[in-house]
């Protein structure tokens, strides 16, 4: 039934895109491959796998951006975030641990994301309030925020989404028709349904039909596909920062979720509408501006004003533990408070170190400090830990054996096999670390601190101390270097070049690529002649608003623009969140990014060259040969 479904979508496809007798044929011929295997045996892995390939290798072929990837062996598509295979591709197994199975359910599910997109717009015009729209905005945040890269690998949480999204589309389509709305232009996407008795082979099965590849096929243009994934991505991470405010009881209906749905429903179509789609990427900037905005307030509403704190980063003794990453302070707040009083030490990981900011978290005694580094080092760091664990968002790496029975997924996050938390219930979590562990074995003196806190609140306050600094010649120049991390020996780069930056230089950092630069002795102390440090630390990347906000209010105090201020800005990038931050920086027309440590692999050559052209975007080089060319305001 769904074989028969997938060659009806082609074959519509084929008639309303005019795409080419060959195309036609090659997908005929493949959903009638795909109907043998449904009758025979859909449930045969080896069956599937040789279809799996077949199919890859086929369409590949037949697309002039992808004929140079090496599909012989192809089993999936996915170039989403940076670490992608060989810069070009994850093929067979994802870098991140995404296998093919789950590459192709969450296409599903990707797809079920714009056809709800498209029903919400629709009811909108047809007069849908804002309530009527919360089931329609909370799913899709939540759906949007589980296909990003280290988020959730778990094909059955996957499953349940689609099914989820389903019976909201459906509501959708029921509202509209009831309120006599005018039904959105025909499509398959629009008209999608998938039934819930599908199983997730089967929806495994229709991901693989509207996957990248499918889609740049359809569209049948390079630089217009490259487009669509910019926003799709850039669209990921705008979802999951408006996933973050929602989980703090903030949702903007106008500003945020009504382009967000506009901005899905754009990327469902396959026109190949090149100007459509960059101001639909250019969009996904704006709309994320405002969200990393309502984001900021959220964070500050709910847990007080950031300040300047010392963190701990040495282990305290003879205490059971709990540690905790990602990036959700609801659940990190809802945790020492269920852990209060219980004699149970909390520490945070990775993108959690900021939440020792807030006043309202660090007044919790029991959070102690900070424990490890950067996502990528879970492995290690994890398996030492003494202690139970909590990702309660991205980066999740696949558990090793050692510590899988002591970690748990909250939100969206989901590997199958470990626990997962509803309901910020935190009992068992607190229980295993009363139980099974004894803490670590001492306190390690003299301990080590890292100081968090330079939100724009605390830095702008400082403008003019700095604007005089610039202006005395004792601030020579300000860096942003900051974003997501990740296991390439190539991330040095930031690392190198924060060391090389002049000592009467400022360094703003951010993300969890901070831990390239905190853990420098040569700059963990290091001051400016005012008295300033040299390294502020503004946060997540959840907090790169307080960097957009500096730079606009130091720009409008000098009367310049931001291009024109001492800044140069070293961008270290992975996943979509970085995605949807760029683009809000495109937005604002910044420029003279250099972004590192390779270029996204979704962009081709004639779109690079428009932000090259149009915004002087420069992969990151040389360290001494950028560093030169920063210092000369290029
Ligand atoms: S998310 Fe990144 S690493 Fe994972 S499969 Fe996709 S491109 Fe590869
Ligand atoms: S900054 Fe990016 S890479 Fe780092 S933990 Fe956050 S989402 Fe993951």
């Amino acid at each position: 039934m769904i074989g028969q479904a997938i060659t009806k979508r082609f074959l519509s496809r084929s008639i309303q895109r005019t795409v080419s007798l060959q195309h036609t044929k090659c997908l005929s011929t493949i959903t009638m491959k795909f109907d043998k295997i449904n009758e025979r045996n859909s449930n045969n892995g080896l069956i599937k796998r040789t279809f799996q390939k077949t199919y890859y290798r086929r369409l590949a072929s037949t697309i002039s951006v992808e004929a140079a990837i090496p599909v012989s062996k192809a089993e999936m598509f996915c170039r989403q975030c940076e670490q992608t295979k060989d810069g070009v591709a994850c093929t067979t197994l994802g870098i991140c641990g995404k296998t093919p199975e789950t590459a192709a359910i969450q296409d599903t599910l990707l797809e079920v994301i714009k056809s709800v997109a498209i029903w919400a717009v629709a009811a909108r015009k047809a007069g849908a309030t804002a309530e009527d729209m919360m089931p329609a905005n909370e799913w899709t945040l939540r759906a949007a925020f589980s296909t990003l890269t280290n988020v959730n690998f778990s094909e059955t949480r996957i499953a349940e989404y689609i099914r989820q999204g389903m019976v909201v589309k459906r509501d959708l389509v029921t509202l509209v028709k009831n309120k006599n709305g005018a039904l959105p232009e025909s499509s398959d996407t629009a008209s999608l349904d998938l039934p819930d008795s599908l199983n997730p082979l089967q929806l495994e099965e229709f991901g693989r039909t509207v996957g990248i590849l499918e889609n740049s096929k359809c569209m049948g243009h390079d630089d217009a596909n490259s487009l669509n994934e910019i926003g799709t991505y850039g669209a990921k991470g705008l979802s999951a920062y408006a996933c973050h405010a929602m989980e703090m009881g903030y949702m903007d209906e106008s500003n945020i979720m009504a382009p967000l749905h506009e901005i899905w429903a754009k990327l469902a179509s396959h026109e190949p509408d090149v100007d459509g789609l960059l101001a639909n990427a250019l969009r996904v900037g704006q709309v994320n501006a405002a969200t990393m905005a309502l984001l900021d307030r959220g964070h500050c509403d709910r847990f007080g004003a950031p300040t300047p704190t010392q963190v701990r980063m040495t282990a305290v003794g003879n205490k059971a533990n709990i540690l905790v990453s990602g990036h959700d302070m609801v659940d990190l707040y809802s945790l020492l408070e269920q852990t209060q009083d219980t004699g149970v030490n909390v520490y945070t990981h990775g993108e959690m170190l900021p939440a020792h900011m807030y006043p309202k978290l660090k007044a919790f005694k029991h959070l102690v400090g900070n424990y490890g580094t950067a996502w990528q080092a879970q492995k290690f760091e994890f398996a030492t830990f003494p202690g139970p664990i909590v990702v309660t968002t991205n980066c999740i790496v696949e558990p090793r054996k050692k510590y899988r029975g002591r970690i748990y997924t909250t939100n969206e996050v989901g590997v199958d096999g470990v626990q997962h938390i509803v309901g910020r219930d935190f009992s068992k979590v607190i229980q295993q670390a009363q139980q099974e562990t004894l803490g670590f074995p001492r306190t390690v003196e003299p301990a080590r601190f890292h100081t968090v806190g330079f939100n724009h609140r605390v830095v702008l306050p400082l403008a003019n101390q700095m604007i005089e600094a610039v202006q005395q010649g004792h601030l020579s120049r300000i860096f942003l270097i900051g974003g997501c991390d990740g296991s390439e020996w190539d991330r040095s780069y930031y690392t190198d070049l924060a060391e090389a930056t002049p000592e009467d230089s400022l360094i703003l950092t951010l993300g969890c690529a901070k831990n390239r630069l905190i853990h420098s002795p040569k700059l963990a102390e290091a001051k400016l002649a005012n008295g300033m440090p040299r390294l502020m630390d503004m946060g997540q990347c959840n907090d790169s608003y307080s960097a957009v906000v500096v730079a606009i209010e130091l720009a409008k105090a000098l009367g310049c623009t931001v291009n024109d201020l001492p800044l140069s800005l070293a961008i270290s990038h992975l996943e979509q969140k970085a995605a949807a931050v760029f683009l809000t920086l495109l937005h604002l027309g910044v420029r003279n990014i250099r972004l590192g440590p390779r270029l996204p692999a979704y962009v081709t050559p004639n779109i690079l060259k428009y932000l090259q052209e149009n915004y002087n975007l420069m992969p990151t080089g040389d360290v001494q040969t950028d560093l030169k060319l920063m210092m000369a305001g290029k």
